[in-house]
C-alpha cells in the first residue's frame, strides 16, 4: 500500500514541535504524499496559541508546493460529555478535525466514564478521526468506541508515534491490535498518521504498516491509499450520504 495521506502532524504552533507548515510541506512532497493535515494542539493543552489561531486559516494557500494542506486542529476532549476545547464556530472553519485525549485536559476515569467521553466527542459532527483511541492511560471499551466510530462515520487513528518503543503512551502496540481486530470485525475504517512533530517524521507510517499487515487486516478499510476513499469522511461531505463509503 502506497500511502498518500499523513492527515495528523504538528508544526512550530504545538511549542513542543520544530518545523514550520513549509517544512512539512516540502517533507511530504518529498515522501510522495499528496495530501497533509496540519493539525496544532487545540487551546487546552500548555501554551498553545488561542482561537485565533485557528480561525485565520483563510491566508494559507492549500495548494503549498504541490501538497494539498489541510488545515485543522487536534482538539482536546475536555469532558464526560465530549466536549472540545475549540469552540463549534471555529470547528466549522477547520478542513479536518483530530479529536483526542490528553491528560492536561481530560481526568481519566473509570473505563465507562472515559468511554462515554469518547463516544459523545464521536458524535460532533466535525470530529474527522478519533486521534490515538490506543492509549492505555485512558481504557475505553473498545467495542463500544469503534462500533461509535461506525456510527458517526468517523475515522479511527493508526497512530505511528503510539507503537515506537519510546512512546509516551502505554500499550500502544497492544491496544492497536485489540482496535484493528475490532475494525475488521465491524468493518470500520481506519487511517494511518504520523503524528509528526518534527518535518523527518512527515509521512513515517511504517510500524502502522507493519501492524496492520501483519493482523491481514482488509486493505480495503484503510484509507491512506485514496483520496476519494478520504474524502467522504471530511467534514463537508459528510451530508451527502451518497458520497459515504463505510
Ligand atoms: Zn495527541
Ligand atoms: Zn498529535
Amino acid at each position: 500500500m502506497h500511502s498518500l495521506i499523513d492527515p495528523h502532524t504538528h508544526t512550530l504552533a504545538s511549542v513542543h514541535a520544530y518545523s514550520t507548515i513549509r517544512e512539512m510541506a516540502m517533507a511530504a512532497k518529498s515522501k510522495g504524499l499528496e495530501v497533509l493535515g496540519i493539525t496544532d494542539h487545540g487551546p487546552g493543552l500548555t501554551k498553545m496559541p488561542s482561537e485565533d489561531f485557528f480561525r485565520n486559516f483563510k491566508v494559507i494557500d492549500r495548494n503549498y508546493f504541490g501538497i494539498r494542506l489541510l488545515m485543522g486542529v487536534e482538539a482536546n476532549i475536555s469532558g464526560k460529555n465530549g466536549e472540545l476545547d475549540v469552540t463549534a464556530g471555529a470547528l466549522d472553519e477547520m478542513d479536518i478535525v483530530v479529536a483526542s485525549l490528553h491528560w492536561q485536559c481530560f481526568r481519566s476515569g473509570s473505563p465507562e466514564y472515559n468511554t462515554k467521553a469518547v463516544v459523545e466527542a464521536l458524535k460532533n459532527p466535525r470530529v474527522t478521526i478519533l486521534g490515538h483511541p490506543d492509549d492505555g492511560k485512558y481504557p475505553i471499551d473498545y467495542e463500544t468506541v469503534v462500533q461509535a466510530a461506525k456510527a458517526n462515520h468517523v475515522l479511527i487513528e493508526i497512530n505511528n508515534a503510539s507503537l515506537t518503543t519510546d512512546s509516551f503512551r502505554l500499550n500502544g502496540m497492544e491496544n492497536s491490535r485489540r482496535i484493528l481486530s475490532l475494525c475488521k470485525k465491524h468493518r470500520v475504517s481506519v487511517i494511518m498518521s504520523s503524528d509528526a512533530h518534527f518535518e523527518g517524521e512527515v509521512g513515517n507510517q511504517t510500524l502502522s504498516l507493519n501492524l496492520i499487515q501483519e493482523t491481514a487486516f482488509p486493505g480495503e478499510l484503510v484509507v491512506n491509499d485514496s483520496i476519494e476513499k478520504f474524502e467522504c469522511f471530511l467534514a463537508k461531505n459528510r451530508c451527502n450520504s451518497s458520497k459515504r463509503a463505510d
